[in-house]
């Protein structure tokens, strides 16, 4: 409240996140009812990268308890900073979700903050994931193993990331055998360029298949900005939202 009657950049922010976070859920609540399911079925996760911990504290106050982020070292600093008690007290209900690709020798300081990471694509990252969660419970820094999802490639470029769909079982084996690990479920980016529906079709048949072995995999991460609708469709549980809930990132990621 300004008697000059200018707005504070804070609170016009908020006001500006409060709008758009309205907005996505309105999205999702209409493509659960387009689809015929209950719109507590899917979670939506708001996408913090690039965007700084301020806007990450101003979601909180708005009720978000869960917050995706994809590069380690962006990510490792905003939790140390959220940590830190300011006015609204240190934010500890977060969970933190790791989304993007992950190289294996930060799999140990990413086991210290993630609740859950959704691109798991190899064996090898499973197992520095695994020993990094085991070393942080024996630390004391986490309590819960870590919540994994299988990033699943929807195209054949192995550049972008994903395992084989044929090869999703095998993995699906080997993290749900790891202690500090807890299977939970398939994440997928579609193809740049493809048709996002009948990749996700695809993404909805192998995670219709996983099931059958591991029950317990119930999560599908799955819809972004552009292409939630499709990927509720086809059994989403879990939307990652970043433009549509924070406005244009200043640079592209990778
Ligand atoms: C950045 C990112 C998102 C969010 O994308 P938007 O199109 O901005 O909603 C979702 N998933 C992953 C893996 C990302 O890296």
């Amino acid at each position: 409240m300004s008697s000059a009657g200018a707005v504070d950049p804070v609170d016009a922010r908020t006001a500006q996140l409060a709008t758009n976070l309205a907005a996505v859920l309105q999205r999702i609540d209409l493509a659960c009812v387009a689809a015929g399911r209950d719109p507590s079925s899917v979670r939506l996760l708001p996408v913090t990268k690039f965007f700084p911990v301020e806007d990450v504290r101003a979601l909180y106050r708005l009720g978000r308890r869960e917050f995706g982020e994809s590069r380690e070292q962006e990510a490792t600093a905003k939790v140390a900073d959220l940590r830190v008690p300011s006015s609204d007290g240190g934010l500890d209900a977060v969970r933190w979700h790791m989304i993007g690709r992950m190289q294996r020798n930060k799999a140990k300081v990413i086991a210290r903050w993630a609740h859950t990471v959704h691109s798991v694509d190899s064996e090898r990252l499973a197992t520095a994931l695994d020993t990094g969660s085991r070393a942080a419970i024996d630390a004391g820094i986490r309590v819960e193993p870590v919540e994994v999802m299988l990033q699943v490639s929807l195209d054949d470029d192995p550049s972008r990331g994903g395992v084989a769909p044929a090869d999703v079982a095998r993995l699906a084996d080997h993290v749900a055998r790891s202690p500090g690990l807890r299977l939970s479920g398939l994440m997928a980016i579609p193809p740049l360029g493809a048709e996002s529906d009948a990749a996700f079709a695809k993404l909805a048949t192998w995670h219709t298949r996983l099931l059958v072995e591991h029950p317990e995999a119930r999560e599908l991460s799955a819809g972004m900005s552009t292409d939630m609708e499709s990927a509720i469709e086809h059994g989403s549980t879990c939307v990652r939202v970043g433009t549509a809930l924070m406005g244009a990132r200043p640079i592209t990621s990778a």
